[in-house]
């Protein structure tokens, strides 16, 4: 992210040094080529005068200019001469402003390691008290002889367990493919295989909505981090399971173009609207705000993470949408030669 904003930076630089200077060539150039043009001119209507009204001697020219120089010549070096200095101005710029932006990121660089320390740090802590809170929780709650009042209260704290627990492993996770220097695995994976694993894994969550999956994926092989890949297909079709009615039908489609393979996930749900769209890929954002975690569990991370999944690939995220009757899901990732 920061080496995209370098370069983006590096791009002002070029273009804001080179306006100026270009600016500055224009007016150079006018200044010369003005006086110049002038002064040829005027020879000219000298030469033609002299021919007509003083026949002997001919008079001698009003400024002496040597007689292998034109002005003309003198307004192509001109040009020449400043196409040169802005052409070599372009790569010093760009050289210049790259080490410049590199080193004003420097700060920036210096915060996000230190945000992205604290958040892995606080998710470790928080991880190893909340096991030990739900095993307790689930070890009271196997106790037949306490009363409903009880259980009920214990049945709910377990959820919010469960919940925090979730969200300091979704972090870390996030915290995970953040930071570069956790290089993921590359592999040759089936696609069938990966799509597979990952209905697998929502098996519970299909049942309980009675949502069926149309896998129409066609096995075709896919380069990357299998487990990764996997966890990108669940996040989508959990989404797809989460926000779709019951008994509805998710249909996952796979084809090759160009030189990228194409995989969509398309669902029959509740949709997103163009103005949720836009933000469904950032961090803690859900689109209906008003939709409370405990009617579609889940904290805005989830298409974050798989985002993250995509750009390690070399990939691109989509999302069409019709509010009301569906979302689809194109996930695309370069083929490589396996
Ligand atoms: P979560 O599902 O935990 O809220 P996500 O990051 O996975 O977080 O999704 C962000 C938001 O995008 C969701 O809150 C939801 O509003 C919207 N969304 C994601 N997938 C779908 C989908 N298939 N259909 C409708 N809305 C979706």
């Amino acid at each position: 992210m920061l080496q995209r904003t370098r370069y983006i930076l590096t791009g002002w630089y070029v273009l804001i040094t080179l306006s100026v200077s270009i600016v500055f060539s224009v007016f150079i150039y006018t200044g010369v080529s003005r006086p110049l043009k002038d002064f040829s001119r005027l020879s000219e209507l000298n030469k033609q005068n002299s021919v007509l009204t003083t026949p002997f001697p001919p008079p001698k020219p009003p400024l002496p200019f040597p007689t292998d120089v034109t002005p003309e010549m003198i307004e192509a070096r001109v040009r020449t001469l400043l196409i040169l200095v802005n052409i070599v101005l372009v790569f010093v710029s760009a050289g210049t402003g790259y080490f410049l932006a590199g080193k004003s990121l420097q700060p920036v660089k210096k915060i996000l390691g230190e945000q992205n320390q604290f958040i892995s740090d606080a998710s470790h802590e928080l991880r190893a008290p909340l096991t030990a809170i739900r095993t307790d929780l689930e070890v009271t709650l196997m106790n037949k002889q306490l009363d409903k009042e009880a259980q009920r209260v214990l049945r709910s704290n377990l959820d919010e367990v469960i919940y925090l627990q979730n969200l300091a492993n979704d972090l870390l996770e996030l915290n995970r493919y953040e930071n570069e220097k956790n290089a993921l695995h590359f592999t040759p994976n089936s696609l069938l295989d990966i799509s597979e694993r990952a209905i697998t894994g929502v098996l519970p969550l299909l049942k309980e909505k009675q949502v069926t999956v149309d896998n129409q994926i066609q096995d075709s092989k896919v380069w990357g981090d299998k487990s990764s890949l996997v966890r990108l297909c669940t996040i989508l079709l959990e989404n797809a399971i989460k926000y779709s009615d019951a008994r509805k039908i998710i249909a996952l489609h796979s084809k090759l173009e160009g030189s990228n393979l194409i995989v969509k996930v398309v669902d029959q749900g509740i949709g997103i609207d163009e103005e949720d769209k836009k933000r469904i890929f950032d961090r803690f954002y859900r689109a209906d705000k008003a939709r409370s975690r405990y009617e579609t569990p889940g904290y805005g991370l989830g298409l974050a993470i798989a985002s993250l999944i995509v750009q390690k690939h070399a990939g691109h995220i989509s999302v069409k949408s019709t509010f009301g009757k569906g979302s689809t899901f194109t996930v695309s990732l370069p083929l490589r030669s396996i």
